[in-house]
């Protein structure tokens, strides 16, 4: 199958190998022409715009940081949408708005051009290991013929629903899982200051109800290391909970707990800590506190 990839960046360059070594042929574009060589090196062509993948391909994908690369590069100058015909499919594994995705989906249902929302979860140790979870808004019939495609970087897809599904429940998700972040080193610093060590700490927590996800995948060789290399980003992960407020606003829900956490994103991006890993937004509380969350497990 002819594929094109553009976004080849700390997912995207895992996605887009699995789909390259499974024997699809490729045609690649970023806006970094780097981030291509490693495909172009495996025998993908290189295309110097997104019409240009377009023209090349019948199924094309992006990776993109957020709802503002998605739209420039799908319906700006040289976008997708000027080299797609009828017949072709786009996917889009960015993180994105359902507002703009639907508009989106619309837009290329008008150009008899069908769409998916597969927004990702897993991290990049998930994209190297092709263990993804990919939560899927679009037709069914659509979702069904593409997911040996998907499998292929993937091994938990879910659908959703319709147009935009996928992009709700992945909001919900990161709303959840980037939330807890700043709660998480509150804990902990009020733990260490009342005597106890965070190896013991996290232990304890391990075996309890506060167990999370969020924990066992950053404290251990992340905080505790004072290692911070991404990752996900703390500029995705303040994108990801602001687009989660615009969708509480789009549909009038009154929040309370989101917009605290996403301060501290906020903050930790103004600090000059924007490209860390998620991670990094505890140190704002470690600053607070006075106290550092460092341990050998
Ligand atoms: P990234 O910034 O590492 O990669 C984005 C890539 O897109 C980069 O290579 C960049 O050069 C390229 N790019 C940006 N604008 C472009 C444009 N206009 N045209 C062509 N290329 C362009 O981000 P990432 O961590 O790979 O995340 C990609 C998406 O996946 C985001 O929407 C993110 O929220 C989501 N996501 C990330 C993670 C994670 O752990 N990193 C996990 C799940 C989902």
């Amino acid at each position: 199958m002819k594929v094109g990839f553009i976004g080849l960046g700390a997912m995207g360059r895992h996605m887009a190998r699995h789909l390259q070594e499974a024997g699809h042929h490729m045609t690649v574009h970023d806006i970094r022409r780097e981030a291509a060589t490693p495909f172009l090196e495996s025998g993908a062509d290189w295309a110097d715009t997104p019409k240009g993948v377009a023209f090349a391909s019948e199924i094309i994908f992006t990776s993109l940081p957020g709802p503002v690369d998605v739209e420039g590069v799908v319906l700006g100058p040289d976008g997708i949408a000027d080299g797609i015909t009828s017949g072709q499919v786009y996917l889009d594994l960015s993180t994105n708005s359902p507002v703009a995705t639907r508009r989106l989906h619309k837009e290329l249902a008008e150009r008899g051009v069908e769409m998916l929302d597969v927004p990702v979860s897993g991290g990049v140790e998930g994209a190297e290991a092709g263990t993804l979870s990919m939560l899927v808004g679009g037709d069914e019939a659509l979702y069904r013929r593409m997911l040996a495609l998907l499998q292929q970087f993937g091994d938990k897809p879910f659908y959703c629903g319709p147009s935009g599904a996928g992009q709700v429940c992945k909001l919900v998700n990161n709303y959840l899982s980037l939330s807890i972040q700043p709660l998480l080193a509150e804990a902990f610093t009020i733990g260490i200051k009342a005597g106890v060590n965070p190896a013991t700490i996290f232990n304890a927590v391990s075996r309890s109800t506060g167990d999370t996800p969020s924990m066992q995948r950053r404290y251990p060789t992340g905080l505790f290391k004072g290692n911070f290399a991404p990752g996900f980003t703390v500029n995705l992960g303040r994108k990801d909970l602001g687009l989660a407020l615009e969708m509480a606003k789009d549909f009038d829900v009154p929040v309370q707990y989101g917009p605290i956490s996403w301060k501290e994103y906020d903050e930790t991006s103004k600090r000059d800590r924007g490209l860390l890993d998620i991670g990094a937004v505890a140190l704002i509380q470690e600053e607070r506190s006075g106290v550092e969350i460092r341990a050998d497990l």
